[in-house]
C-alpha cells in the first residue's frame, strides 16, 4: 500500500500540470499596441503575445498555444 501514495502524488502532480496549461485564469493579458481593429495582447505570466481584431483579450494562454 505504501507504494501507491508517491504514485498518486505523481498522478495528482501531472494532472493539475496539465490543467494548468490549458486555464488562462492565471494570464494577465495586457493591451501593449492598437492599430485600427486589432490589438495586440502581452502576458507576463506565460510570456505569450496574441492579437485579437475583437476588442477582446485573448482566450487562450500562450504557454498552452506552443505546445499544440
Ligand atoms: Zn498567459
Amino acid at each position: 500500500m505504501a507504494i501507491l501514495l508517491p504514485i498518486i502524488l505523481i498522478a495528482i502532480y501531472v494532472t493539475m500540470y496539465l490543467m494548468r496549461s490549458d486555464k488562462t485564469a492565471a494570464c494577465k493579458w495586457r493591451q501593449v499596441a492598437r492599430e485600427g481593429d486589432e490589438r495586440t495582447w502581452r502576458c507576463p505570466v506565460c510570456g505569450g503575445e496574441e492579437v485579437t481584431t475583437d476588442g477582446a483579450e485573448p482566450r487562450f494562454c500562450g504557454a498552452g498555444k506552443s505546445k499544440s
